[in-house]
């Protein structure tokens, strides 16, 4: 029996994990040979595809070169050469990049900066406020930001508090927005933490751009920060480069992870405004941000996170993305047809729905779901039975066609 105990594993209900000996494109195949299609991406976080070769290479390159340094007192090229092109591609507001390696740190990190910024301005901001339904990772700090519930309970006790506005359904919008108002008044009120258009391990919850506009434009009313956590939604998930794109929303503080090597290794960054790092730009010492982790911008992740911006210069990575969107709104209106699916819904190459009622994490179908296309060969991890697909983005139409059949049947059988 192996001793390796897995995340969000229930091991009493899922004693045998499926050995993956290797990947390609949209597909692993598994310790047996069997080949198993990826419809999220791994976590999220494949993009161009499992093992590409340009990715593959820059990293074997690099780990021979310069494997780790230190990066307090030292930079190297991959980190350097990665800032700057990945600074040219986002607003121009957004001028300094902190590095970190996984999506919890990315957020940690945001928070860090925000009441760092305040601090040392001297003034009292220091709460933070959060959408009802948000997830922003498994670390205490970030547990703290998202929703309570199932995940937290034991660890309540350790969470700080923070102020929840209500999720802005669409039709619900102002009862965010009054909430919003409510709170951004506080002069206590540091900054707004959310993922912008897409809730995604709250359930693929999607709201619409024009609200987000609107929240970030009462933020920047009352002097309250912008946060907005990116790592799911970062890198072409939702149709755009970013999800704040689709609303001109430039955020005071954003968190990037997940496709930011092309999922090919752990690396995470936190933008921010020029005035955030300038308030902790001192010769005082005690302003200096104290934050960092040993691998902390880890060359050879910075080499896989230069490689993967230099495949969306050099490959035709939008019309792609375009393409998978067009492929999920055919799957859109099965899945809209079928009277055991509810909620279906797509954002850009997401495709969500409920099988058989409303979307609930703890949902007693959720284990047989799960065995359901794990059976079909099919990467499909339902959050509850809410099930969605988040493909990399060389899966083909015919493949995602497969996937919306696999989730009409799952109707059908569970549903
Ligand atoms: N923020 C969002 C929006 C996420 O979806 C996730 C993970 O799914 C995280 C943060 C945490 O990222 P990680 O699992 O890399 O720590």
């Amino acid at each position: 029996m192996s001793p390796i105990w897995h995340p969000f594993t229930q091991h009493a209900l899922f004693p045998a994990m499926r050995p993956i000996a290797s990947a390609q494109g949209a597909w692993l195949t598994d310790a047996q040979g069997q080949r198993v299609f990826d419809a999220i991406s791994s976590w999220w976080v494949v993009t161009h595809g499992h093992c590409h070769p340009h990715i593959v290479q820059a990293i074997r390159d690099q780990a021979g070169r310069l494997d780790q340094v230190i990066f307090a007192g030292h930079t190297h090229a991959p980190a350097e050469r990665f800032a700057e092109k990945l600074l040219a591609r986002l607003p121009d507001a957004l001028t300094r990049l902190f590095f970190s390696d996984s999506g919890s740190t990315a957020v940690e990190v945001a928070i860090k900066m925000a009441l760092g910024h305040f601090r040392h301005r001297g003034e009292g901001r220091h709460r933070i406020v959060v959408l009802a339904n948000g997830y922003h990772g498994d670390t205490v700090g970030t547990m703290s930001a998202g929703e309570r519930g199932v995940f937290t309970q034991p660890y309540d006790r350790l969470l700080y508090a923070v102020d929840r506005i209500p999720f802005p359904a669409p039709g619900q919008e102002q009862a965010t927005l009054d909430a919003l108002e409510r709170f951004a008044r506080n002069p206590e009120t540091a900054a707004l933490l959310l993922e912008p258009l897409v809730l995604g391990a709250g359930g693929m919850l999607f709201y619409s751009p024009g609200v987000l506009a609107q929240m970030a434009a009462l933020c920047a009313r009352h002097g309250v920060l912008l946060i907005a956590d990116e790592v799911m939604t970062g890198w072409g998930r939702t149709g755009r480069f970013l999800a704040c794109d689709h609303a001109g929303v430039v955020p005071d503080i954003l968190c990037l992870s997940k496709g930011i090597t092309g999922g090919h290794l752990p690396l995470a960054a936190t933008l921010c405004r020029e005035e955030i790092y300038q308030s902790h730009f001192s010769t005082d010492r005690r302003r200096t941000f104290f934050h960092s982790s040993s691998y902390t911008a880890n060359p050879i992740a910075c080499a896989a996170a230069l490689a993967n911006l230099e495949l969306w210069e050099t490959e035709p990575v939008q019309d792609r993305i375009d393409a998978i969107a067009a492929a999920q709104a055919e799957g859109l209106a099965r899945l809209a047809a079928h009277p055991k699916l509810s909620g279906a819904r797509q954002s850009g190459t997401i495709l969500a729905a409920e099988i058989g009622g409303p979307g609930h994490y703890m949902t007693e179908s959720g284990p047989a779901l799960l065995r359901f296309f794990a059976e079909r060969n099919l990467l499909i991890r339902p959050l509850g039975n809410t099930v969605y697909l988040l493909p990399p983005y060389c899966s083909t139409r015919a493949e995602l066609s497969a996937c919306h059949d696999a989730m009409l049947e799952a109707a059908d059988v569970l549903g």
